[in-house]
Parts: C-alpha cells; structure tokens; sequence
C-alpha cells in the first residue's frame, strides 16, 4: 500500500491542500486518479507519493485513471508558477493548461476520450449479458459502460458482444486551403527578418504599424525555425476573426500544423494536443488556451496583437499570456516575438528599457496609412446615428465598388450621461471619472469611490436637459442603414450574429465576394484584411474615451488605430470617419496623426500621475458575502495588514450573484513583494474569513468588469 497526496477541486479558498488517500497499485505524481470526496466521486491529480501516512484513518483511491503523468516535466513547473505568481489554486492551473478531455473535475462523469464502447459483432449472450448490452446507446465511454457492472462489461468485452477502441477517427475541421503567395519582401520586412532571426536576444517587440506585412515576417521566421527541426507556436487574439491568415499560413505550412481554438469539440481539442505531444505537428496556430500546449522542441512563439484583451483570462487562474510566452521562451531557450501596431503600454515600456529588443515596421506595404477625419457630432449635421459626412461617404464608396467597415463601439459601453448639447460628460467632482446612470435608482454612481449623486437632468455645463442616450445597438444600427441604403449588400458580424460555429468565416467570405457594408462591434476592428475596403467609419468613438478605467484610454486608442488599419490596405488609398464628440481629446489627436509614440508619452504621464501600470504592479482582491457587513470588514480588514504598500479602497461595486462585494487594489513597484503580500494576505484570509469569498487577480487588465 502507497498514499498519494491529492488535489481535488473544491473551494478555491484552501489553496493547494492536498489530501491523502491510499492506493493499491504504483502510481506518479501527475497521473489522475478517481476517488471518494464528501461522499462525492471526483477525479484528481496526485501530487505526491509517499511510502507512510501518519493519518489515522485514509481511504482508499477507487481508480487509477493515468498509467503515466499527463504533464511533462516543463508544464508541471510551469503550473506550480502559475499558482505562485497569480496565487491561485494549482489544480485551476491544470485544469487550465489540458484539453477538456484530460481534466480533473469535480465529477467523474465527463467523457474519457481514451477507451469508446461500441456493439461487437452478434455473440450468444445469457439474457442478464443481453439486457446489459443493450441498456445502452453505442458509441459511449467505456468508463461508463463500465460503471454498472465492472464484471458484466469485461465478459461482453472477452465475448466481443462490445469492441472497445480509441476514439480519435473524426472529421477534420474545414479548412480553408488558400494560394500561397511568396512575395519579395520589402526592405523594412527583410530587415525584421533578419535582425529577429540572427539576434542574440530572446524577446522581441515587433511595432509594425496595420498593413505593414506582420504575417510574412511570421510565417518567414516559422520557415526558419521548422527549417531547424523545432515547433513554432503562433498565437492570435480570435481565430474566426482571422480567416485569410489562417488561410495563408496553412498554405504555407500544409498538413503539419494544427489550429486550437475555444470553439473546438473537446475530441478535436484531444487529437490536436496529442499530436502536439507526439511531435507530429510543428506548428500550431491558436488563440490563449494554446500556449499550453505540450511542445518538446519549441523554438519560436509568436504573438500576433499582443496587446488584445482576450490574451489575459478573466476567470481562474487568471493568466497573461505573455507572461506564460515568457516563462516558456526561456524554458526552451528560444525567441518570442510579440507584435502589435499598438503595443500594451507594459510591452513598450519594456522594449524602450531594452527588456525587448524593438523592431519596427514603419511603412505599409502599399499604400500610407489612410487618413483620418474626425467629425464634430456637436457641430454635424446627421440622420439617426450617422453623420451626413459619413452617409456621404458610404454612398460614394457603392458608387466605386469599393467596401465600407462601419464600427459601432460598445466596448467599455456603461451608461454614461453625456449632455447633447454641448458634449459635457457628468464626472465625479473627486475622482474625474465618467460616472454611470443608475435608471431604477434615477441616480449617479461613481465607480471609482462609490459616491451617489442625484441627477437632476440639467447639465452643468450649459443647462441643457437634453442628455444624449449611448444606447444604439447593432441591430437597430443595421436597420437605418439598410434604410438609407436599400441596395446595397450589408453584413453585420457581432456576438449574436456570430453565435454558430464557423459564423465568422461565412461572414467574411460574403463580405469579400459580394459586400458592400460590414458593420458591427469591435469585432470587425481587429485584423481583417481586405483590399476593397476604402471606407471605415467609426460610431459612438467616445464611449471608451471617459476614464472609467485605469486603462481606457489604451482601449480607445487600439480601438481606433486597429479599425483605421482595416481601410486602404489595398492599392487603393483609404479613409477613416471618427464621430466623436470630442475631437480634442488626446486620443483622437494621436489617432489622427497615427502616432502611437505621441499617445505612449501623453498616456504615460496620466499612468505616472495616477501612479498605475506600468509604473506599479497592480493586484485587485474582490470579497464577497452574503452580506455586505461582512465583506467590507474582511476587505478593510486586508487594507490594514497590507500596511507599507498604497492600496486603494475598499470600494464597493456591483453586486454578483446578489452578494454585495468590496474591491481593495493593492499597488506596488516590486512584483516579488506584491506576490508575497498577497499570498500573505489570502492565507490570513483563509483563517480568519472563511465565509467571505476571496477572489484574487494579479495584473487586472481593467479594473471594471
Ligand atoms: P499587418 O499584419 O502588418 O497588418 P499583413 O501582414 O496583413 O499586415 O500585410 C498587409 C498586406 O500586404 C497583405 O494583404 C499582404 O498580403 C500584403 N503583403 C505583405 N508583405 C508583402 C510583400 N512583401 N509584397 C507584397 N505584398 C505584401
Ligand atoms: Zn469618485
Ligand atoms: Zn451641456
């Protein structure tokens, strides 16, 4: 007899308690196995193996699930950092870090994609091997086929009444096999090329500005590495959104590549991964979840719009991916190239004190970046939501053949009062930040200290009582174009419209053969390619403009210049209409200039006023209870005893779940200090707190949510 320490997953409070079980049977750290908790059968991850236990009393495990470890030993270390540095639980990691199939859970019942039950050919059977045979439907797992009667599914097994296989036969996801193009590349391309591949450093910032010729850069440099025998890991913020790169990368790379997304079944999930572990495919293409994946050769990881949202996850373990490509990079000694035309504040920062080695991408390739024209909406003269400057447009570009991308921005959308006069937006007098209209309430709030102030519909400004409603939404945004433009072919690509698997490409791919107008959220901002759109024109531009958060105006900015980017990319020179209510606003003057280094210098100074990223690190910690009393006293309570460090709050914010819940954000320019504080704080909070929840993100992306 052996006892293993076990993680099972349970309550994210007790971080990494293991507890003991025995076992019958040899088993290693990193198998799964299948026991009894709180009288509940679950699957977890052995941690440890020891010889003794000086416990009195020990179960035993029911089932060994793995007869070898699942995680080789870099992505086993990999999630003991993890769980250190975003201190969260270690069992979130893994459960993070493997495909669906190969989880632990807190149920046993999920699919098991080793061993499928399916009817066997025509046997004698008694009737109770009959009746058993045919209580179910065939495929199933056999963990389930087995679960009843251990003994009758092993004689219809030997009998062949039931043929077990592995099921990994299944149709391979369409794939968009494109034309290569194998362009001569531009001097400032071949530059890229050649400084990232024969540098001595090992982290990269590639600033290439929209349309500049990122993508050839890449897949060079993927040549390169293959070329050398190692795997290269390429990733994007959203694969549906990226067609015709997809397209273009496997028709350079073909059949060795694999693509790993959210929206893959578990089983196709399953077989990639495993391909990846076998060495079988040399490269893969994926968003976040990706860059876990079981390399062994890894010699280049690319990240394509490094500075995108979507790389860092919101829920446990709250992970940044780049950190992840960092710690990776450096396990394989091998280069990371992290790209943007708008780079995070965080990453240039780091380029510009040499942490990266900066490349830069100044030029397109075809034409200069399209010019950009912000439209007054206080002054232009408009019907429904659009300004006459920009209906005119549109109908110019139906005139050429040419494309228009119309962007409605609802990213950061709350709702802001915002006077239609004269454009005031009501901030609060103590924070300066944009404050939020409560209708039920008929109140203010202020997001950031918690004041409520009552609204008496006049503006401060002007007196005005029109107050101007942020509410339009794609749908109703669709209606009045396709009034205005009856003709023409308009598609819309947002959240609804895109629900069904593969609803991106099939919008894509109408746009491209046939469209005259794409319109939707930011969806349509983020790298799309086509050479026919000559028009972008951007609506409700200063809804992420008011400073609701520590990093919105950064939003804003990538926002614009990303959207701006989808225009003109082709022979044809392009065009950007802003309607903005606010055209003196830094943002809009970096946007129209295109000058990143303008907006870095002006936002960086706000960051160091505000003293925010990147000049601190940053670590939000929410409580919740069942009631607020209580929560605030465990959030003032961690205020207190993170004495020496700048904390913010406790503020309370919306409540979740109908729990009240307090935020404190903890600041600091060490991150081992902040780490160490917090992992402090959270085992106190374990002893003292347990009936308030604790939840802790390292590195917020936003401070919102
Ligand atoms: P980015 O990712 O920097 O926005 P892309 O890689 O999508 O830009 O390139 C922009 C466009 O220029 C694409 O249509 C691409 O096919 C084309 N392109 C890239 N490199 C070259 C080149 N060397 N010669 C001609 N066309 C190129
Ligand atoms: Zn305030
Ligand atoms: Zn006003």
């Amino acid at each position: 007899m052996i006892y293993i320490d076990v993680l099972v997953e349970y309550d994210v409070l007790k971080l990494n308690r293991p507890f003991t079980y025995a076992c019958r049977q040899p088993v290693e750290p990193g198998c799964r196995v299948r026991v009894l908790f709180r009288n509940r059968e679950v699957i977890g991850y052995v941690t440890a193996v020891h010889e003794q236990t000086h416990l009195q009393k020990v179960s035993e495990v029911l089932e060994v699930v793995d007869p070898k470890p699942l995680l080789n030993e870099e992505l086993s270390e990999l999630s003991e950092w993890m769980s250190h540095t975003y201190v969260c639980p270690r069992i979130s990691c893994l459960k993070t870090m493997l495909p669906p199939a190969l989880k632990p859970e807190k149920t046993h019942s999920k699919v098991i994609m080793e061993d499928w039950a399916e009817l066997g050919d025509p046997v004698e059977l008694t009737e109770k091997q009959r009746a058993y045979r045919d209580a179910f439907e065939y495929p199933l797992p056999a963990r389930e086929f087995r679960r009843q009667s251990a003994g009758l599914a092993r004689t219809l097994i030997k009998k062949g009444a039931v043929r077990l296989f592995k099921k990994e036969k299944e149709s391979k996801p369409v794939m968009p096999v494109g034309t290569d193009t194998n362009f001569t590349l531009t001097e400032e391309q071949k530059a890229a090329v050649q400084t990232i591949a024969e540098g001595s450093d090992s982290l990269y910032l590639l600033h290439g500005v929209t349309g500049s010729g990122k993508t050839e850069v890449f897949l060079q440099l993927a040549q390169k590495t293959l070329d050398a025998g190692r795997q290269v890991l390429f990733l994007v913020p959203e694969i549906g959104l990226t067609p015709l790169m997809i397209e273009r990368v496997t028709a350079r790379f073909g059949a060795n590549i694999a693509i790993y997304h959210s929206r893959l079944t578990a089983q196709e999930k399953y077989r990639q991964y495993r391909a990846v572990q076998e060495g079988k495919t040399a490269i893969v293409v994926g968003t976040r979840s990706a860059v876990f994946m079981p390399f062994s050769k890894l010699g280049l990881i690319l990240m394509d719009e490094e500075h995108d949202g979507s790389y860092k996850q919101d829920n446990l373990p709250r992970y940044q991916t780049r950190d992840i490509v960092r710690w990776r990079a450096a396990y394989h000694t091998c280069k990371a190239v992290f790209a943007s035309a708008t780079p995070a504040l965080e990453s240039y920062s780091r380029a510009l004190n040499q942490t990266y080695h900066l490349v830069e991408l100044k030029h397109r390739i075809y034409q200069n970046l399209p010019e950009i024209r912000l439209l007054d909406m206080r002054r232009e003269p408009r019907q429904d939501a659009l300004a006459k400057t920009l209906i005119d447009a549109i109908r110019q570009r139906l005139a050429d053949h040419e494309q228009t991308i119309l962007l409605l921005n609802r990213r950061g959308y709350l709702p802001i009062v915002r006077c239609a006069e004269c454009g005031t937006v009501l901030t609060c007098p103590d924070c300066g930040i944009a404050l939020t209209y409560h209708k039920r309430e008929d109140v203010l709030k202020c997001h950031s200290c918690g004041r409520i102030f009552a609204f008496d519909h006049i503006c401060p400004t002007c007196g005005s009582t029109h107050f101007f409603q942020a509410s339009l939404g794609t749908e109703k945004l669709e209606e009045q174009v396709r009034q205005l433009f009856p003709t023409a072919s308009i598609l819309r690509m947002d959240a609804d419209s895109t629900r069904k698997k593969h609803a991106h490409e099939k919008i894509l791919s109408e746009f491209q053969a046939h469209g005259d107008i794409l319109l939707g959220t930011q969806m349509v901002a983020k790298g799309l390619d086509f050479e026919r759109v000559t028009l972008v024109g951007i609506l409700q531009a200063d809804a992420s403009l008011a400073r609701m958060d520590y990093r919105s105006a950064e939003t804003a900015y990538e926002m614009l210049e990303q959207a701006a980017g989808r225009s003109g990319r082709g022979t044809r020179a392009g065009i950007v209409m802003i309607q903005t209510f606010d055209p003196d606003h830094y943002v809009m003057q970096a946007v129209v200039k295109h000058d990143y280094q303008q907006f870095f210098r002006k936002e960086m100074k706000y960051r160091r006023l505000g003293v925010y990223p990147p000049f601190v690190f940053l670590c939000s910690v929410l409580f919740s209870a069942g009631n607020a009393q209580k929560a605030l006293q465990a959030a003032s309570d961690a205020k207190a005893f993170c004495a020496g460090f700048d904390v913010i709050g406790p503020t309370e914010i919306s409540m979740r779940q109908r729990r009240p819940r307090f935020r404190i954000v903890i600041k600091s320019s060490s991150k081992q200090k902040l780490v160490k504080m917090v992992q402090e704080l959270a085992d106190r909070h374990q002893r003292l707190f347990s009936t308030v929840s604790i939840s802790i993100n390292m590195d917020p992306y936003m401070l919102e949510e």
